[in-house]
């Protein structure tokens, strides 16, 4: 399988190149050339196939020229090393639990499965392979953990200072050997533009050996296709439609959703929950694709105000907007909607759910209302840890939220940080040292 640029179709690479580039040479992202699909037979004995096992089936279509089968087995076996159990709430409503790993949210999937191809392609090389990634908050972390103490391997985190959660900045910043974190002055879109601007420096990129993890990342969207196939897998009743509500930020988790429903998933409907920062509701709704900058909400991973995938989502739908709605719905809802909703939740059905897993929550229930349905599969993928959001929750259920070993660990270690301006300059002299 080779991968095009969606700046030019004709900007074919390899699954290596994609990977190790990260971003296309002429600043586009990286797509499949061709969709594969999901054999019927699978299909039809889903629960029989371990989640790995259905994690092989999907990379397989997508890199097994590349990659042995017998590598890539291994690589899925470190990085698909966690559950994704499907948690009911009522008859219709079930929550896709994607925090059970390292790092309590669901990054830690694309980061890992990143992590072990990277490092796979790296075994061959003899220069030192240099990632750049920005972050609002969980990616640097997942990626972190993901690239730790992996030889050949340095990673920089570039984060917004002051603007990720205390919890969220102690993962970020305690890492040591290969990892570096840098406290950037100035908001994610500003981090986000510092990595996108080093990639198009085109002479620094090659004397660096550069590459990025973002969600931008081929080897990071895949993987994030695979737990859609293991929600569908753990579906009670298969007749009913299904209906998966994704709290999007960067729409990356959304992409790898619309790509699993490509390769032959049954779902219905996507739905792209986003609190305040509402670029994508209004480009579904009104077509009108309007980036601005983003603004600070509880669901801080989800404060997107230029959403990089959505050059992937028109791109496998060639561009049209009704086609795009007739997959997708959008909605957007604001901290106090998100506040009220974690409280109905547990009031409801004794689940404590986080801000960004409250976000999909409503946008699931207000497309159920709008659209009259009766009995269908409603799954919210819950993203994060509700105890990476303590401070939030406690406030509002007046409930204790235990704090996992995994994460309480980290609470007690000492922050690193290299600081720097949102300038570009500084950056690039720093990484030049
Ligand atoms: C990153 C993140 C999101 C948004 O995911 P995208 O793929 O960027 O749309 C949602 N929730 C949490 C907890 C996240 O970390």
């Amino acid at each position: 399988m080779q991968y095009y640029s969606t700046n030019n179709k004709n900007n074919l690479v390899t699954f290596e190149t994609a990977v190790m580039q990260g971003l296309a040479n002429d600043g586009g992202l990286f797509m499949p050339s061709e969709i594969p699909s999901f054999e019927r037979k699978i299909f039809d004995s889903l629960e029989k196939f371990s989640f790995q096992e259905i994690a092989f089936h999907i990379a397989e279509k997508f890199i097994a020229n590349e990659i042995s089968n017998s590598n890539l087995v291994d690589i899925i076996s470190h990085a698909v090393n966690f559950p994704a159990p499907l948690v009911k709430l009522n008859d219709n409503i079930s929550i896709l639990e994607l925090f059970h790993g390292p790092t309590l949210a669901f990054k830690d999937f694309g980061a890992r499965f990143m992590a072990k191809v990277t490092g796979h392609f790296v075994k061959n090389r003899h220069s030192e392979l240099n990632i750049l990634v920005a972050t609002s908050g969980d990616t640097g972390s997942a990626v972190a953990y993901g690239f730790y103490d992996t030889p050949g391997i340095n990673v920089y985190i570039l984060y917004p200072k002051g603007k990720v959660s205390l919890i969220q900045e102690q993962q970020l910043t305690t890492l040591d050997k290969n990892i570096t974190a840098l406290e950037i002055d100035g908001t994610f879109d500003d981090c986000q533009r510092l990595v996108k601007t080093a990639f198009v420096d085109k002479e620094f990129r090659e004397k660096k050996n550069l590459s990025s993890a973002n969600s931008i990342n081929i080897a990071r969207l895949l993987p994030q296709s695979f737990y859609y196939f293991e929600a569908y897998k753990q579906v009670e009743n298969k007749k009913r439609e299904t209906i998966i509500s994704i709290p999007s930020g960067n729409l990356g988790n959304l992409t790898a959703g619309l790509l699993a429903k490509k390769i032959g998933l049954p779902v219905t409907k996507f739905i792209g929950a986003v609190n305040s920062n509402k670029i994508f509701a209004e480009y579904v709704n009104e077509g009108k694709f309007l980036p601005r900058a983003s603004i600070q909400t509880l669901s801080n991973a989800m404060d997107v105000g230029n959403p990089s995938n959505i050059a992937r989502i028109k791109e496998l739908y060639s561009d049209s907007i009704e086609e795009i709605q007739h997959d997708i719905y959008s909605e957007s809802f604001d901290d106090i909607a998100t506040r009220s909703a974690i409280k109905d939740v547990y009031q409801k059905f004794g689940y404590i759910i986080d801000p960004h897993g409250s976000v999909g929550y409503l946008a699931l229930k207000s497309y159920a209302e709008k659209k009259s349905l009766k009995e269908y599969n409603g799954i919210v993928l819950e993203t994060a840890h509700p105890a990476k959001f303590k401070d939030v929750i406690e406030e509002e259920l007046k409930v204790d939220v235990e704090i996992p070993e995994r994460l309480a660990e980290c609470l007690n270690k000492n922050k690193a940080t290299v600081e720097l301006s949102s300038d570009y300059e500084d950056l690039k002299s720093f990484l030049m040292d």
